[in-house]
């Protein structure tokens, strides 16, 4: 045995070590699960009896208040055969005709129920006249219902409808004592009133338990989708074969220069490692790559090694360098499973001023929750660092502690921590009193407040003694924390840690955007189409060379048709169009709109002027000429373009009742019923970082029409002309887009939708179906972060 070959040896004995250990986890996991499934059930036992057991003295205690006024019989006016009788019984009552008010009836009838009316009339019947003549006792048979204590009835001279002559007891009703319940009774009550409560238990554990499945199967379905999607996306420039790299196996690789900075170089060279560039054998000797039979690519082969989890490589122009394709620096990776060593964690801190559910005012809050929950889910650590406002929504937070106080700015500083969506969040809260102020944003000092945060978020890692791989602060609230840090901070304890930046809108605090992009180590902004966008402003453009586009993603279970309390039929993509015919007759009826099947346009917006107001209004006039419905729920921050809203609102209600409807409003249950029960949502953004509402419209299967901007252009793909933009990420095209700012271009693309929409029920309906098969939850983006996030500790490493 060679030396490779006994380490191979000792790799694989390590393997079958870990499998078993892995299964003893296994085990062991499986047993606590057993456990804990066995506690719930006894706790739900036990509620489940002191809810049968309440509800059986409960019962008890009515008892006396039915019985009152409850007799056997009355003499010379009723009396019933048997005389003592219970629940079930057959029995035949008598009435005295002469003895009341219906001395003269032709007809009699009871008008019966019983415990004090529990189910109102239950019992109606007509009274046999005597069967002795000039006898004036009538009587009838009534089966005596099985919970009966007491009966309660009146006689009148026909059936409830007709009567017109009662004989009610002055009032008071008839009431015959069943039976008086005897200890058995109670307690046999107390067994069937808990053997009901526990079948309704199961049934409904049983539903929700196959729901969760469904939701959990789908879930990983499509994220197991959406990896293969990500590996496969660079397949114009690369690839492998097979396409799964198992550690262990040879891999042949796949790359085509004529799509990269290499074209036209006479030889390629493949530079390969493994495990980020830190394999115990450091990076393999560079190959000559030979072309492929395809024509097109040239191919290199590899072993993988036992103890791989993640290939790394780069090419180039000769053996010892020169012109490199290091996929704009961030070098290309491949994931290997079935490895024996794993990927060790990143630690990932946010510092932050908004976050959602808790304190959300825009998309960075969203942002914030949905990419740490991802890069969570991809079993890194994540901890998120955000002022502890005095308007948190509190009750949003799990397990909510004061952890620490320290000194710093001349104040103490509170520290608490909670759990957020299942992430972990320490709230500042200094006692200076910087946030109580009842709101986020919109105090003439927040500049002040939020870079006293940032500063005071870094003191609190250094005193507390974090090492965190990544910092990620956001926008010019937390920008400060890029160079707060290299100044102050990146030479001492903190020293591993490298900033990344990320831009969510320009539009605001361009100062220290600028400098935050200076001294971060990577920096972000919200789709690649933006980035482009705003290349050439001063903030950014002297940065370039560490700055990506990344998309936002949506919370898939925030947002899921499937399990949404909004609307009234839950669907997915199987039953699409079922569901969203009753969301749709559902937000008609809620709104007042005609119930009819009419081409719907939701708009779902802030009403700024980055949202295209004057577009909006165009589409709302273009909309009711073509026929269809339209609702726009949006709320204005600036109160004059609010009135203008206003006054539209009252001119369409009154002039287009049927058809449109305006709700100025903010409204999150009601969106979702729009997203819903919408045919179209629009989105005519004169610019946009990357917008969430075209992403969530797609989730509900609305078909998104748009403006060609920012990350509307990078979602949006239109069905006449995107198909092949399309195509290169791996997609068909979803909806309908425009270039203008003006009602042309907004009318060619609403025109088209519309008329897809008349035109053919079925097409529009599987276009419906496709976009709710389209990922755009945090999958592929968390994926592109750590990329990033990884790119950035290489480039530390290497400077
Ligand atoms: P921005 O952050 O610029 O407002 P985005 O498209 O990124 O735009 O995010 C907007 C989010 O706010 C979406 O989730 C949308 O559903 C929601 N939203 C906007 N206006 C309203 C409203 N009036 N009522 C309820 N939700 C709204």
């Amino acid at each position: 045995m060679d030396e490779l070959a006994f380490e191979d040896f000792l790799l694989e004995e390590k393997r079958k070590e870990l499998e078993k250990l892995a299964r003893e986890e296994a085990e062991r996991e499986r047993q606590a699960e057993e456990q804990r499934r066995r506690e719930a059930e006894e706790a739900a036992k036990e509620a489940d009896r002191l809810q049968a057991r309440a509800e059986t003295e409960r019962r008890r205690e009515l008892l006396p208040q039915l019985m009152e006024n409850a007799v056997r019989s009355l003499d010379k006016v009723w009396y019933v055969e048997p005389s003592e009788f219970k629940g079930k019984d057959l029995i035949r009552l008598y009435y005295n005709k002469s003895s009341g008010p219906l001395t003269n009836a032709e007809e009699i009838w009871i008008h019966g129920g019983y415990n004090k009316w529990k189910d109102g009339l239950s019992i109606v019947k007509k009274l046999n006249k005597p069967v002795v003549e000039g006898d004036d006792w009538w009587y009838t048979d009534v089966v005596v219902p099985e919970q009966a204590f007491v009966l309660d009835w009146v006689f009148a001279d026909g059936p409830p409808q007709n009567a017109i002559v009662y004989d009610n007891n002055s009032n008071q009703d008839f009431h015959a004592i069943v039976t008086i319940p005897d200890e058995k009774y109670w307690v046999e009550l107390e067994q069937l009133i808990y053997q009901k409560l526990q079948e309704e238990r199961k049934l409904r554990e049983e539903a929700i338990h196959a729901k969760a499945e469904n939701t959990a199967k789908m879930k990983a379905e499509t994220k197991e989708r959406t990896l293969k999607g990500f590996l496969l996306s660079q397949k114009h420039i690369v690839y492998t074969e097979p396409l799964d790299v198992q550690a262990g196996s040879t891999v042949t690789v796949f790359y085509n220069p004529s799509n990269t900075n290499l074209n036209g170089k006479p030889e390629v060279w493949f530079r390969c490692s493994f495990n980020r560039w830190s394999h115990r054998n450091g990076p393999l000797p560079p190959q000559r790559m030979l072309p492929a039979e395809n024509g097109t690519h040239v191919k290199a082969t590899v072993k993988v090694p036992l103890d791989a989890y993640m290939m790394d490589f780069v090419f180039s122009e000769s053996k010892d360098g020169g012109v490199f394709d290091n996929k704009f620096g961030l070098d290309y990776h491949i994931p290997v499973f079935g490895g024996i060593v794993k990927e060790s964690p990143l630690h990932i801190i946010h510092i932050a001023v908004e976050m959602a559910p808790i304190a959300k005012v825009g998309g960075l809050g969203d942002v914030v929750t949905g990419l740490s929950r991802a890069v969570q889910d991809l079993s890194h650590n994540v901890d998120i660092i955000l002022p502890k406002y005095d308007c948190l929504n509190l009750s949003n937070v799990k397990d909510f502690n004061f952890h620490k106080s320290y000194f710093w700015g001349g104040t103490e500083i509170k520290v608490w921590h909670g759990k957020v969506e299942g992430l972990s969040v320490y709230f500042l809260e200094p006692q200076n009193g910087f946030f109580w102020v009842g709101c986020v944003y919109g105090r003439n000092n927040d500049a002040e407040r939020f870079g006293f945060f940032c500063h005071a978020a870094l003191e609190f890692l250094l005193q507390s003694g974090f090492h965190p791989d990544i910092i990620h602060c956001h926008d010019w609230s937390s920008a400060p924390v890029a160079w707060l840090f290299k100044e102050n901070y990146a030479h001492y304890g903190l020293s591993k840690a490298q900033v990344v930046f990320t831009i969510h809108n320009l539009e605001f605090g361009a100062h220290f955007i600028a400098k935050a992009m200076k001294y971060s180590d990577k920096a972000t902004t919200v789709s690649p189409t933006y980035s482009r966008e705003i290349a050439g402003h001063p903030a950014v453009a002297p940065n370039l060379h560490k700055f990506h586009g990344i998309i936002n993603g949506i919370d898939p279970d925030i947002w899921d048709p499937y399990n949404d309390n909004f609307i009234p039929v839950p669907y997915t993509s199987e039953n699409v169009v079922e569901g969203k015919r009753a969301a749709k007759q559902a937000l008609q009826e809620r709104l007042g709109l005609k119930q009819a099947d009419l081409p719907l346009v939701g708009i779902i917006t802030r009403l700024t002027h980055q949202k295209g107001i004057h577009l909006i209004k165009h589409a709302i006039w273009r909309t009711l000429e073509c026929g269809g419905q339209v609702v726009l729920l949006g709320s204005a921050p600036d109160h004059r373009i609010q009135n203008d809203f206003q006054n539209l609102a009252n001119q369409l209600h009154s002039s287009h009742s049927d058809h449109a409807r305006l709700c100025l409003s903010y409204d999150e249950p009601l969106s979702h019923l729009i997203y819903a029960g919408a045919d179209f949502i629009l989105v005519p953004s004169i610019f946009e970082p990357c917008g969430l509402t075209q992403l969530t419209a797609m989730r509900y299967g609305s078909i998104p029409v748009v403006r060609k901007t920012g990350g509307l252009y990078d979602t949006v793909f239109d069905v006449d002309h995107d198909k092949d933009r399309a195509q290169t990420q791996g997609l068909e095209p979803n909806g309908f887009s425009f270039d203008g700012a003006d009602a042309g271009g907004v009318d060619y693309a609403l025109n088209r939708a519309i008329s897809a929409w008349y035109d053919g029920r079925d097409l529009f309906n599987s276009l419906c179906k496709r976009v709710m098969e389209q990922d755009w939850s945090w999958n592929r983006p968390a994926l592109d972060y750590l990329e990033l996030y990884h790119a950035a500790r290489k480039a530390a490493s290497n400077s």
